[in-house]
């Protein structure tokens, strides 16, 4: 956890959470799904704002279960298994809109794998053939379109020790990004950032590295505002990308 270092004595950076995660009872079934590393070593350095989207959404506990089903238009939608008509797409979607005011101010969100609201890639899908495992929950998918640049895992990769350090680094660094963000984007103020993360990110991939440079040489005083976040995506992705020696499971 040599990351945490740099953190040390400072404010608790926010991570939204899948509230089951939490141990939360608000599975279908009245269960949760406690996760020990989100609720022992991380949340010594991270505040969690816990949210399930489904009870948001008005559905109780226990209820009846929801999945993801491909219709015949090969259109992915999330409904009850017990009613096929009763379709939740829309309202998990406008429910992860609804949640921008304070989703803006994250610094990383931790999904629950596997879920038709929250998993991030491979939820199952069911159709007319077999399951395929090419779906994506309708919160978190919709989450992550409003904030591509918003670090994110599911709680099963948090259980290896790379990819949780490499999290945990693109978390601080989403930390320091609000900070700029707050101070107010300017042209040196987006250099000063990179300069500062300069070693770690020729780490990760010199390329991207270098793509990231030639995206700030190329901005002017129009384009701040819109370079600055395409900036932070590709940040994020090269500060994602496989570091040399690192071997992910
Ligand atoms: S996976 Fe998401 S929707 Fe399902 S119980 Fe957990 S928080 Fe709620």
């Amino acid at each position: 956890m040599s990351e945490f270092k740099e953190n040390a004595g400072v404010t608790k950076l926010t991570v939204g959470v899948s509230s089951c995660l939490l141990g939360e009872a608000v599975r279908y079934d009245g269960g949760h799904k406690a996760n020990s590393h989100i609720m022992g070593t991380l949340a010594e350095y991270f505040e969690f704002r816990s949210f399930c989207p489904e009870i948001d959404i008005g559905l109780g506990v226990p209820r009846a279960p929801i999945r993801l089903t491909r219709k015949q238009s090969h259109d992915i939608r999330c409904i009850a298994i017990d009613d096929a008509a009763t379709d939740y797409t829309g309202a998990l979607g406008n429910c992860a809109d609804g949640q921008r005011s304070w989703h803006q101010n994250l610094c990383g969100y931790i999904f629950k794998q596997g879920s038709p609201s929250c998993g991030m890639a491979g939820v199952k899908v069911w159709g007319e053939l077999a399951p395929g495992l090419d779906g994506i929950g309708v919160y978190a998918g919709k989450t992550m379109q409003n904030f591509p640049g918003l670090p994110c895992e599911e709680e099963c990769s948090l259980g290896d020790n790379v990819r949780r350090e490499n999290f945990i680094k693109r978390v601080l660094a989403m930390g320091r990004w609000h900070e700029l963000h707050e101070r107010g984007f300017s042209i040196q103020r987006l250099w000063d950032f990179h300069n500062c993360h300069l070693d770690i990110l020729m780490r990760h991939d010199r390329d991207g590295c270098e793509q990231l440079e030639t995206l700030l040489t190329k901005t002017t005083g129009d384009l701040l505002l819109e370079n600055a976040g395409i900036y932070l995506i590709q940040f994020m992705a090269v500060l994602k990308a496989r570091q040399a020696g690192e071997i992910l499971r």
